[in-house]
């Protein structure tokens, strides 16, 4: 997971924790709700749909913190990667587990229907994703 930087790993700081204790920081409580909506997503997708990752192979994607925008979150197609933006002030990032499943769900889409993002496929997308963050939640 990248932090306080932006979506194209420029500038980002790179924070992983091998005994998942994180600081008692802001960003360290964001980092830490990250990590635990998106592998909540991971792990809800396996036991209830046997789908390992979202793109059925295991492989992991990298989720940005804080990436220069306020009150969204979106999936990245091209780099596989899922940014959730904070506010004003680069803090408060937008991951609570809905999000986290919404923006892991445009990834499953992708690997799965590939629906084209726009028009009514675009549409489908999104309704996708906004009910399996519901559900996640
Ligand atoms: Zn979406």
């Amino acid at each position: 997971m990248n932090g306080n930087g932006n979506d194209n790993g420029v500038g980002a700081t790179y924070y992983t924790d091998a005994d998942n204790s994180w600081p008692n920081t802001t960003l360290g409580n964001y980092i830490a709700q990250t990590h635990w909506g998106v592998k909540e997503t991971r792990d809800y997708y396996a036991v209830v749909h046997g789908r390992e990752g979202y793109d059925d192979l295991g492989h992991d994607y990298t989720s940005y913190i804080n990436p220069g925008f306020t009150g969204n979150a979106y999936w990245t197609y091209a780099t596989e990667a899922a940014s959730f933006g904070g506010s004003s002030t680069g803090t408060s990032p937008y991951c609570n587990i809905d999000v986290c499943g919404h923006e892991h769900t445009h990834g499953v889409v992708h690997f799965t229907s590939d629906l084209v993002y726009q028009d009514e496929p675009g549409a489908l997308n999104e309704s996708f994703a906004d009910c399996l963050g519901k559900l996640l939640k």
